[in-house]
């Protein structure tokens, strides 16, 4: 991440997509050459974006009237039209929406991914329909409204970091629960398997996270904070180094959410999903190097995926949760790797590292959009489907802050 408090001193303020400034937050003694120190850096600042021309009115305006800072504390008060907290898919798609729905609006978005560190960034992000049909669960139809969501977003806004494939379901015996869900599966020697297995295809997206974060970020014109939020009250977020006003706050903090305090006067509903949710820790290891040829595609037996992604020569596999759901058992994802070690016709290198994520997972896997109070929202739980479910459930969001 590009902008970090460096001390107690100085809060790094990013803006998307082309200006970044540094402003020093006095104590009370220092107030008058922290001041002068303060005009100086915004003027030249001011003066260096706009010889380059990076900085147009509009903006000179806001930044004007973006901070007011607190003499005696390090605390930075400033009043946005929204405030977001974490900046995984959930809190940049949520901050992509806003910006397109209302671009005259002041968006904040406050994160502490160094030290809570999003799921976002260590996961194998594949989205596919995956034999579901509407009208069979509810949990069923917002998986389905996910995927025909994120189909559209990459159809009309053609993002970055969206990558198509195929995904290939395998069975080795055509069990009842594979023949359940692929119906129409058979059996076929693939060219890149060994043998002959029962094989179902579907087209599927691949997502490179950090590309396609990028690119969210490069849409959208939002201050960007670090702090840890320690506390969110109505109309306030505060961290251990800001604190931040905001007419509306939303809240997409993961699997975090549980060890983030919420002050607000009525939070029933708050309190029994959290309560009733858990985190849920995924576990991959990574191949580099791999030249597997130029098609990228999935290969998924029972809960193993193998993941190719040709743009990065890149090989994942694991990414479901193990049965006991425990942080460091290994055994679970080397009976994965050995498994499609000797399935597959190419040669796996040695892993690189092992990455582990952390999923919220609602009671009974629901996710949740809930309005917490007057103006205060969250995104939790969306557990396995965290690419696709915020594409669909925003959608009501936008229209109704
Ligand atoms: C191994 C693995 C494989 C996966 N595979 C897939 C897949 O194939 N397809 C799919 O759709 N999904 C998949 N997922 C799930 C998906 O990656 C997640 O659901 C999604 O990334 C969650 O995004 P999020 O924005 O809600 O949370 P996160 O990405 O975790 O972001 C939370 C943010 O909140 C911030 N934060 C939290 N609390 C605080 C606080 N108190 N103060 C400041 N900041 C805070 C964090 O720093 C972070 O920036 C997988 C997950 C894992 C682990």
């Amino acid at each position: 991440m590009k902008g970090t408090v460096h001390s107690s001193t100085n809060i790094r303020v990013r803006t998307c997509p082309t200006w970044t400034a540094e402003i020093p937050v006095c104590s009370e003694a220092k107030t008058p050459a922290c001041g002068s120190i303060v005009a100086a850096m915004i003027i030249i600042s001011l003066i260096h974006c706009r010889i380059f021309g990076k900085l147009n009115g509009y903006l000179l305006n806001r930044i004007r009237h973006a901070f007011s800072i607190k003499s005696g504390t390090i605390k930075v008060m400033k009043k946005f039209d929204l405030v977001i907290v974490g900046e995984g898919i959930s809190g940049l798609y949520a901050a992509y929406l806003a910006f397109r729905r209302f671009p005259q609006w002041n968006i904040a978005l406050i994160a502490d991914s160094s030290r809570l560190a999003p799921c976002s960034y260590r996961t194998t992000a594949v989205v596919s329909q995956s034999g579901i049909h509407l009208g069979v669960s509810p949990l069923g139809d917002l998986l389905f409204n996910g995927f025909q969501a994120f189909c559209e977003h990459v159809a009309n806004d053609r993002p970055d970091g969206i990558y198509s494939g195929t995904r290939f379901h395998l069975s080795s015996d055509g069990c009842d629960a594979f023949k359940k869900r692929w119906p129409n599966g058979r059996l076929q020697q693939l060219a890149t398997l060994k043998k002959e297995l029962f094989v179902e295809q579907e087209e599927t997206f691949l997502v490179d996270p950090h590309e396609y974060l990028a690119w969210l970020k490069s849409q959208m014109t939002v201050h960007f904070f670090t702090g840890l939020v320690t506390s969110v009250e109505s109309g306030r977020v505060i961290s251990d180094h800001l604190d931040i006003l905001g007419d509306r706050i939303f809240l997409a903090n993961g699997a975090y959410a549980r060890h983030t305090p919420i002050q607000l006067k009525s939070h029933a509903p708050t309190k029994n999903y959290l309560d009733g949710s858990r985190v849920v820790p995924g576990k991959f290891a990574l191949f580099q190097l791999c030249d597997w040829g130029e098609e990228s595609f999935v290969l998924s037996h029972g809960h193993a995926n193998l993941i190719y992604r040709a743009w990065s020569g890149e090989v994942l596999i694991g990414g479901t949760t193990n049965k006991n759901e425990s942080l460091d058992d290994q055994g679970e994802l080397q009976k994965q790797i050995n498994f499609f070690a000797e399935l597959v016709n190419f040669d796996l290198p040695k892993a690189v590292h092992v990455d582990t994520g952390l999923r919220h997972k609602g009671m009974q896997r629901k996710p949740a959009l809930l309005e917490l109070s007057t103006n205060v929202w969250a995104l939790w739980g969306t557990y396995k489907n965290g690419w696709s479910l915020p594409h669909f459930m925003l959608k009501d969001w936008i229209e109704k802050i």
